[in-house]
């Protein structure tokens, strides 16, 4: 690089670093809005998120900013592509041509349909009234189509909007994971529903005082290695995973007086995102390097720490006597087979946030289906109710008896947020492999897991996964990790291997 090469590399980071404050700021101002703000003021906190969203959209667009990176990938991503250098300026750009292609007109269009369809859907969903909330839908799906045309696309019209949460990502290989994973995973729920076992669920649904689930939340998050040195957990209505700065990462449940699983395996999860937050490197907040690979990936993160650690026999054997010591009365007489069995219970559900393990997945096949049928103009927006209890009777037997459970329980469609439900599935796609992985190298995790030793798959995961941030996409990490590109047959065994003993299956 020479002196004048150098010195641009260094205003590009500049100018990068200063945007990422700008964008720390408006997170700490949402942070506050989940959690703390009195009611009365939440208008003047939507023009203040309002406002730096804008400068942060500002300061992306910028002419000089672009000059810079265009003058520096010519330079130097031909010569040196494998650099930090040259991962911070190829991920710079790329995200900068995106925002680019956006007509101005477009964005707020989006916006205003967004803010529109959101409040249209919370009444349509209050009033179980699908009519209230279609015409919004309908302009949604016409701006999506817009939207994608105008970031432009090779294979198809989705692929534009998967890249925004799944950088560089594939519908057809998305879809070709996924419909491999259906069909194995239909056939094994329904097995499991035939079985005529089930859990003896009354044991999570005792009393547990909300002030010692806080406690003993605290301590499972600070065992499993979130550091509240540089994080918090606070109450919300949906629990989230927020970074406000580069040693400042917090996590956030809610709870049930009467039900174990809401906030305890929420912090888990929770835990888990920020755990990956925490060991991004971040000497380099601001840029690329210190970002999570993509959502399919941060998901991953906090499944594996949510499901295949803790909804594990071996992480119950070392807490479940620690949880009977903070729940004497609830759990002082329950077998650890008993909670194992419990907290993996299987059941068709028609909700999505509150499924299982293993039907989760189907839950989200449904959604990615059905928005790939709208972007094609295979299901109109007249039909998407019959077609989404369609779905739902096939895969998981069961029909919505209403809409308010059925169509119009999720709110990703009403603010715009298409291509977002596969990053779900993905997140327990990778965490299936990366967990296999982490078991073939670390050996006995089991064990570990039984002796509260948590530390040598978080270290294993910083020294995979976290510290690259974004220099790899999730396609390429996930093939350097395990040394093959996704595949579903992890998931499967995973599955297998917890549930076909539960429910007696062979
Ligand atoms: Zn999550």
């Amino acid at each position: 690089m020479t002196n004048n090469m150098a010195q641009l590399y260094q205003q590009v980071c500049d100018h990068a670093r200063q945007t990422a404050m700008i964008a720390s700021i408006e997170s700490v101002l949402g942070w506050d809005d989940h959690t703390y703000l009195p009611a009365a003021a939440g208008d003047y906190r939507a023009e203040q998120i309002t406002f730096l969203t804008g400068q942060v959209h500002q300061r992306w667009v910028d002419k000089a900013f672009g000059d810079w990176l265009d003058t520096l990938a010519a330079d130097h991503l031909a010569t040196h592509p494998a650099t930090d250098t040259a991962v911070v300026i190829h991920r710079l750009k790329r995200q900068r041509d995106r925002r680019i292609k956006l007509p101005q007109s477009l964005v707020e269009e989006l916006t205003r349909t967004a803010v529109l369809g959101q409040l249209a859907w919370q009444e349509a969903r209050a009033q179980n009234d699908y009519a209230k909330f279609r015409p919004y839908l309908q302009k949604t799906i016409t701006l999506k189509k817009q939207q994608a045309e105008a970031l432009g696309f090779n294979d198809h019209p989705y692929d534009a909007l998967l890249d925004e949460f799944e950088p560089e990502e594939q519908t057809a290989n998305v879809g070709r994971v996924l419909s491999g994973l259906r069909e194995q995973l239909v056939p094994l729920v329904a097995a499991i529903l035939n079985s005529g076992r089930q859990p003896r669920m009354e044991i999570l649904k005792r009393n547990f005082p909300v002030e010692v689930q806080k406690t003993f939340g605290q301590r499972a998050a600070e065992a499993i290695g979130y550091d509240f040195k540089r994080g918090r957990l606070d109450v919300t209505v949906h629990p989230f995973c927020a970074t406000l700065g580069p040693h400042d990462c917090r996590i956030t449940a809610r709870y049930d007086e009467n039900f174990f699983n809401m906030a305890f395996f929420a912090v888990m999860h929770e835990a888990g995102h920020g755990i990956y937050e925490q060991a991004l490197p971040a000497d380099y907040y601001g840029l690329p390097l210190c970002e999570a690979a993509s959502m399919g990936i941060h998901e991953s993160q906090s499944r594996m720490w949510e499901n295949f650690v803790g909804r594990s026999r071996a992480f119950w054997r070392h807490y479940l006597p620690v949880a009977q010591a903070f729940f004497p009365q609830s759990l002082g007489d329950v077998s650890l087979e008993d909670f194992y069995f419990a907290i993996n219970d299987v059941r068709p559900s028609l909700i999505r946030v509150e499924a299982d393990e293993a039907t989760y997945n189907l839950h989200i096949l449904i959604r990615f289906e059905l928005e790939l049928a709208m972007m094609q103009g295979d299901v109109g927006v007249d039909d998407l109710p019959s077609a989404w209890n369609d779905k739902y009777r096939q895969y998981l037997g069961i029909t919505p008896p209403r809409d308010a459970e059925g169509v119009l329980q999720d709110m990703h469609w009403s603010g715009g947020l298409i291509g977002y439900f596969p990053t779900y599935a993905l997140g327990n796609l990778y965490a299936a492999q990366f967990f296999a992985q982490a078991r073939n190298e670390l050996g006995n995790l089991d064990g570990m897991f039984e002796r509260g030793e948590f530390e040598p798959l978080r270290l294993w995961l910083r020294e995979k996964i976290h510290r690259h941030g974004k220099r790899f996409t999730a396609a390429e990490l996930v093939e350097h990790v395990t040394g093959r590109p996704l595949s579903y047959e992890p998931l499967m065994m995973h599955l297998y291997d917890k549930f076909r003993p539960l429910y007696g299956l062979d």
